[in-house]
């Protein structure tokens, strides 16, 4: 029988590779070794591969030997082999015992794979896998000038994938009856893309890295293509379900909220504001992101939508990423909206809605009460937590989403929440996280873009500084200084942590929370990070003696947490010793400093959202950045950049930057099954927004894609992936 792209590797490949392949790298079919691309290209000349590999890597190097010396153990019986490999810029040794590999000369050429370890500051590789360039069967392959190294694993090394592709490759017939091409003649003539079966072939066996850089443009063409039909031919499918339109009426609680404001909507606010009082007037569901750097005043334009959309009779829900944060917005949006928020209460005017909280903490009698609010609709405006997701709260009739740091949450969170609506409601996200243009259309579905950028006029700014703990010990006494003369003169101060402490190793916060990947080494070798419960300790005792001093973290009670928040808002306490637990939209005006310990074990994004914590009324903010990294380190200069720039959207530029892609996306909006393996979100939007064009015509037709039986052949196995399972939810 032919060999196929659908052919199981089973039955081209010996049975123990095959199995490897399925086992450790999820491959399965012809097509799917094909589509393992790889990861880059050795070739001899250039070698600058041994000076950039990190200990702990698990990488494949193709180097040549330089010196080859044993010598008998000391402690033991058996001898020690060790192997310099190298060029000029880079060498590493090879350690092996008992060493048998009578080819291994100096001179040779070979490829060597193992996780990267270090002794006595030297890189090195303790029995590696190798693979030596002399021989027979593979002659043709070392000649070429570049060497595919692909992603491996441990039975599966480069070389043998590289071998098995080639056995495919080779195969009667070759690639043009292996393939068939999916993307339309016109389409490939138009933007001068390679066929497929070229683009495959030069991927895998390039002469030149031009070679490689058309392939791969074809091959990121397919990807871009699949992906965009298959959101076209969604938004044809949301087309015909239309949502409610929620027009705006005067005399209710958005005008009650706009007179009860204590300040004039900045222009931004207004102009976003207008924006979405439009869409929500219409039946096509609004869909869109606002985003908006701390402190720019989200809450109250969700806060106006939401209003005109309980004054159109419908619900608004608001997710939000912590409990603090949930309780805080009730608590805003109830003295907002005064006797207007407590309708069938005593007090309340019968003429406004009720405003629910809704989070796991409740009760068992509260929770039963609230969802009973929210299932009847006297509950207008329903805030909550994950909790508002689960099974069991029922709206009767939900009619705008908003989701507040959206970052925090995955699509999948949004889209239970956007289920619970009769017909698709009306949804807002939020966040001061800005998300690439590519990232909003494809993984977000289409999300129209908002932006606020000008903060309330009349705020005092944010200055901050780092502390170089170990370089100046005298500034963070000055620190502390500074911390006490601002509360001297009436303001409130964070100290925010990396731990909560006590128990023994915890972990940080949260894990979204963690801090980009060290550039100092293994984080094993470092001590652990500073705790909450310690430092406070410490404060108390030392520097900050006689302030009132409090800690909030989570693991103390929803209860505890929050009468610790009302204390700090009410000014009760002075310093707030808190874990990242205040990183998110926590708004008490009066605090006007920040000192951030061990702020290197921070993100930028993250830190930068920490500092926005205490620019939030007229008086000027400080934020200090205390850590022992050195200032001239990568991590100092992060630090430093974070110091420099107020400006959000810069430094979530660098976050990105520093950032692998995978991680902005979240690991289950990324990767191979969704059919993404080569473009990039980030990188590739102008290829991205062409594929979209070329979409949208092919779609236009009453015949679909019925004369493109490839590309719907393609579009259905993405649709079918169960991994792609968030694009069908967008
Ligand atoms: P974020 O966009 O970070 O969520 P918030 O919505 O929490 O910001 O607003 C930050 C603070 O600014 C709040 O105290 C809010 O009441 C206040 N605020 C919002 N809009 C204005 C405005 N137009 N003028 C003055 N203060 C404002
Ligand atoms: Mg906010």
């Amino acid at each position: 029988m032919a060999v196929t792209m659908g052919t199981p590797l089973t039955r081209v490949l010996g049975p123990k590779t095959a199995g490897s392949m399925a086992d450790q790298l999820g491959l399965h079919t012809v097509g799917d070794l094909l589509r393992h691309y790889p990861r880059r290209y050795a070739s001899r000349g250039e070698q600058a591969d041994l000076a950039d590999v990190q200990v702990g890597d698990r990488v494949t190097v193709l180097a040549q030997v330089r010196s080859v010396t044993t010598r008998p153990m000391r402690n033991r019986r058996g001898s020690l082999t060790e192997v310099v490999v190298g060029d000029g810029s880079g060498r590493m040794k090879l350690v092996f015992f008992n060493h048998r590999h009578a080819q291994l000369k100096p001179n040779a050429w070979g490829m060597f794979a193992g996780t990267v370890g270090e002794w006595r500051g030297e890189k090195q590789f303790a029995h590696p896998d190798m693979h030596l360039l002399e021989g027979t069967d593979d002659e043709d392959d070392w000649a070429r000038a570049l060497v595919p190294i692909y992603p491996a694993s441990k039975d599966v090394s480069s070389w043998v994938i590289q071998k098995s592709v080639k056995l495919l490759l080779g195969a009667s017939g070759g690639l043009e009856e292996l393939v068939q091409d999916p993307l339309p003649e016109k389409i490939r003539t138009r933007h001068g893309l390679l066929p497929l079966a070229g683009a495959l072939l030069d991927i895998h066996r390039p002469t030149t890295l031009d070679d490689v850089e058309r392939a791969v443009g074809r091959l990121k063409w397919d990807e871009a293509l699949v992906l965009q039909l298959t959101l076209a031919a969604r938004r044809r499918a949301a087309a015909l379900e239309p949502g409610i339109a929620r027009p705006r009426r005067s005399g209710g609680l958005l005008d009650a909220v706009d007179a009860a404001l204590p300040f004039a909507l900045t222009e931004g606010q207004r102009e976003v504001g207008e924006e979405l009082a439009a869409e929500l007037d219409r039946d096509q569901p609004m869909h869109r992101l606002l985003q908006g750097e701390v402190g720019s005043g989200k809450t109250v334009v969700a806060l106006r939508a939401m209003a005109q959309v309980v004054d159109a009779g419908g619900q608004a829900a608001l997710l939000a990423p912590t409990e603090v944060l949930a309780a805080q917005h009730a608590r805003g949006i109830r003295e907002l909206l005064g006797t207007l928020g407590r309708a069938g209460e005593l007090d309340g005017d019968p003429a406004g809605t009720r405003v629910v909280l809704l989070t796991g903490s409740l009760k068992a009698a509260a929770r039963r009460q609230a969802r009973a609010e929210v299932a009847d609709g006297s509950a207008g405006i329903v805030i909550g937590t994950h909790a508002l997701l689960q099974e069991g709260v029922e709206f009767a009739d939900l009619g705008l989403v908003v989701v507040d740091e959206q970052h925090r949450f995955g699509v999948e969170q949004r889209d239970a929440l956007r289920a619970k609506g009769n017909r698709p409601p009306h949804v807002l996200v939020m966040t001061a996280t800005p998300i690439p243009r590519t990232v909003a259309m494809t993984v977000y579905g289409d999300l129209e873009i908002s932006t606020l950028r000008q903060l309330p006029s009349g705020r005092g700014g944010v200055s901050s500084s780092v502390v170089p703990a170990v370089e100046k010990p005298g500034w963070v006494d000055r620190a502390w200084e500074r911390l006490r003369e601002e509360v001297g003169a009436g303001r409130q101060a964070y100290v925010v942590c990396p731990r909560i402490g006590d128990v023994a190793g915890d972990e940080p916060e949260d894990a979204d929370g963690a801090p980009p990947e060290d550039e100092e080494g293994p984080r094993s070798d470092r001590r652990p990070p500073l705790a909450v419960l310690d430092v406070a300790e410490l404060l108390r005792s030392g520097p900050l003696a006689g302030l009132r001093l409090d800690v909030l973290h989570g693991r103390m009670t929803p209860e505890e947490k929050d009468a610790t928040m009302r204390a700090f808002a009410a000014g009760e306490t002075q310093v707030l010793v808190a874990t990242t637990v205040v990183e998110v939209g926590v708004d008490v005006p009066n605090a006007t400093v920040m000192v951030v310990m061990d702020a290197d074990r921070f993100g930028v994004s993250q830190l930068h959202q920490l500092r926005g914590r205490v620019a939030r009324g007229r008086h000027p903010g400080l934020c200090l950045l205390v850590t022992e990294a050195p200032t001239s380190s990568p991590t100092g200069q992060r630090l430093a950049a974070v110091a420099a720039t107020s400006d959000g959207f810069e430094l979530a530029r660098l976050d990105l930057e520093t950032r692998r892609e995978g991680d902005v996306l979240g690991a289950a909006q990324s990767g191979r099954r969704s059919g993404i393996r080569l473009l990039s979100l980030l990188e590739d939007e102008e290829l991205i927004a062409t594929a979209r064009t070329e979409a949208t015509a092919l779609l236009a037709t009453d015949r679909g894609l019925a004369d493109h039986p490839g590309l719907a052949a393609e579009v259905a196995a993405l649709a079918t992936d169960e991994r792609a399972d968030y694009l069908e939810k967008a």
